[in-house]
C-alpha cells in the first residue's frame, strides 16, 4: 500500500496555499499597526510546561497531548497550544525587562490527539497574539480592536464576539468550590466527562452540550454573583470602550473557555458556517499564567485563532483577491530557440512579469493547451521568422488573437497590458495596439 499523510493532519496544496499566505500577510500587517512583532517557540516543549501551564485538570493535558520520551527518558510534548510556550520564553529571556506591554504574535501550527472530523485536526494551525505586561481594561478593548480590523481586512461582515469575566483566581476558586457543592449530589446523574471534571475543573461542565447536563445545570450558582469589585469594574470599563468602538460583541455568563489559565475576560468568535465545530478563535486575560510557572506575576491577554477554520469560511470576496498574477508563457517554436527563450523569461522577470518559458520540447499544440490548463493570459512565441526580426508573437490567449512585438519591448509592453487588465478586465492586445 502507497504510503499517506499521518490521520488527522493535512497537505496544504497550491492553489490552497495562497489563499494562507494571504492571510498571513493580513496578519503580519494588521498586527504590526498595533506594534506586535513576531516570535517562534520551538515545536516541542518539557512536557511539564503544559501540565502547570495549561492545567492538569484540562481536556488537553488530561487526554490530547502528543507526549513521548526521547532517547534520554525525558517526557516532551508537542506544543497543544502557544500562549504557556510564549509565557515560558518570556521569562527565559527577562522580556519583563523591556518596557511593558510586550506585544508579541506567533503563526504556526500546533497538535492535539483529539478525533478528526470537519475543522479539528490532530495537527492544526494557530495564529496567536500576546500582550504581556498591562492589566487594564484598555489593554482588552486594544486587542479586541485588532482583532476586529483583522477579521475586517479579511472582509468578514457578520461576525460577533461573545465576552464573559470569569474573575480572578479567588473569584474563580470560590465560585468552583460552590458549583462543585452544588452538582455533587447528581454526581451520577452526570456523563463520565463532567464527572471527572467535578473534580478537576467543575467550570467546564457549564460548557457541556449534552441536553440532561443542561438541565441539571438550571438553577446552579453564577459566576456573575462571585465576582469581586475589581473584576466588575475591569468588565464594565471594557464594555464601555468596546461601545465606543461600536466593536460587536454579546456577553455571555455561560462562556468559560477550557483552559486554567484565564482570569478576567474571556472570549470567543464563532461562525455558523463551521457546523459542529464553530469557534474560530478564542482568548483571554491569563494574570496568573506567569506565576505558575515559577517567574513573577505579570499580567496578560492574548487570543488564538484557529487558521484551518478561518480559511474554511473565509469571504468569497477575500478568496478572489488571493488568485495570483496570470502567468506569460513563453513558448519556443524549434527547439533551438530555447536559450532566447530562457534569455526573455528573465526579462520578464526582471520587470515582475510571472513567466513560464516552455521548455520541455513538446509540441506548440501541446504548449499551448498546457498555457490554457496554467491560465496564462498571453502567450508570447518566438520561431524563425521572430528571431530573424528580432520580436515575437504575442497571443492574447483569453481572446485568441495576436500581435507582433519587438523583443526589446516586450517587458515593458505585457507589463502596461497586465497592470491594465488588472484594473480593466476589457482591455486586449488589439485594444493596446
Ligand atoms: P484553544 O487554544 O482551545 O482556545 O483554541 C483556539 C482556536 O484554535 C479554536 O477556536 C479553534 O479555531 C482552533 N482549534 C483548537 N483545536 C483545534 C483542532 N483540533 N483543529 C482545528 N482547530 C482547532
Amino acid at each position: 500500500m502507497s504510503l499517506r499523510n499521518v490521520k488527522g493532519t493535512r497537505d496544504l496544496l497550491p492553489p490552497e496555499t495562497a489563499i494562507w499566505q494571504a492571510v498571513e500577510d493580513v496578519v503580519r500587517r494588521v498586527f504590526a499597526l498595533y506594534g506586535y512583532h513576531e516570535i517562534r517557540t520551538p515545536l516541542l516543549e518539557d512536557t511539564e510546561l503544559f501540565v502547570r501551564g495549561v492545567g492538569e485538570g484540562t481536556d488537553i493535558v488530561g487526554k490530547e497531548m502528543y507526549t513521548f520520551e526521547d532517547r534520554k527518558g525525558r517526557s516532551l510534548t508537542l506544543r497543544p497550544e502557544n500562549t504557556a510556550a510564549v509565557a515560558r520564553a518570556y521569562l527565559q529571556h527577562r522580556l519583563q525587562d523591556q518596557p511593558p506591554p510586550v506585544k508579541l504574535f506567533y503563526v504556526g501550527p500546533q497538535f492535539r490527539y483529539e478525533r478528526p472530523q470537519r475543522g479539528r485536526y490532530r495537527q492544526f494551525h494557530q495564529i496567536g497574539a500576546e500582550l504581556i505586561g498591562d492589566e487594564g481594561p484598555g489593554s482588552d478593548a486594544e486587542l479586541l480592536l485588532m482583532l476586529v480590523r483583522f477579521l475586517r481586512e479579511l472582509e468578514f461582515e457578520s461576525l460577533t464576539v461573545r465576552l464573559n469575566t470569569v474573575g480572578d483566581a479567588a473569584s474563580r476558586s470560590r465560585f468552583a468550590a460552590a458549583l462543585r457543592e452544588f452538582l455533587l449530589p447528581q454526581r451520577d446523574a452526570l456523563g463520565e466527562d463532567s464527572r471527572r471534571r467535578l473534580d478537576s475543573n467543575p467550570l467546564r461542565i457549564l460548557d457541556t452540550k449534552v441536553a440532561a447536563e443542561r438541565e441539571l445545570l438550571v438553577g446552579a450558582p453564577r459566576l456573575a454573583d462571585f465576582l469581586g469589585e475589581d473584576d466588575r469594574r475591569h468588565f464594565s470599563r471594557l464594555l464601555e470602550l468596546l461601545d465606543r468602538w461600536r466593536v460587536p460583541y454579546e456577553v455571555d455568563d455561560g462562556l468559560v473557555r477550557g483552559l486554567d489559565y484565564y482570569t478576567r475576560t474571556v472570549f470567543e468568535i464563532a461562525s455558523q458556517d463551521l457546523g459542529a465545530q464553530d469557534a474560530i478563535l478564542g482568548g483571554g486575560r491569563y494574570d496568573g499564567l506567569t506565576r505558575d510557572l515559577g517567574g513573577p506575576e505579570v499580567p496578560g491577554i492574548g487570543f488564538a485563532i484557529g487558521q484551518d477554520r478561518l480559511v474554511e469560511v473565509l469571504p468569497e470576496s477575500f478568496r478572489q483577491r488571493c488568485a495570483g498574477a496570470p502567468p506569460v508563457v513563453v513558448v519556443p517554436v524549434g527547439e533551438h530557440h530555447q536559450e532566447t527563450c530562457l534569455a526573455l523569461g528573465e526579462r520578464l522577470r526582471d520587470a515582475g512579469v510571472v513567466a513560464l518559458v516552455e521548455l520541455s520540447g513538446r509540441s506548440v499544440k501541446a504548449a499551448l493547451k498546457a498555457a490554457d490548463r496554467q491560465q496564462a493570459r498571453f502567450v508570447v512565441l518566438l520561431g524563425d521568422d521572430e528571431a530573424a526580426q528580432s520580436t515575437v508573437t504575442v497571443r492574447d490567449f483569453a481572446r485568441g488573437e495576436q500581435a507582433p512585438v519587438a523583443q526589446d519591448r516586450l517587458a515593458g509592453w505585457l507589463r502596461e497590458r497586465l497592470d491594465r487588465v488588472e484594473g480593466d478586465p476589457s482591455s486586449t492586445v488589439a485594444a493596446g495596439r
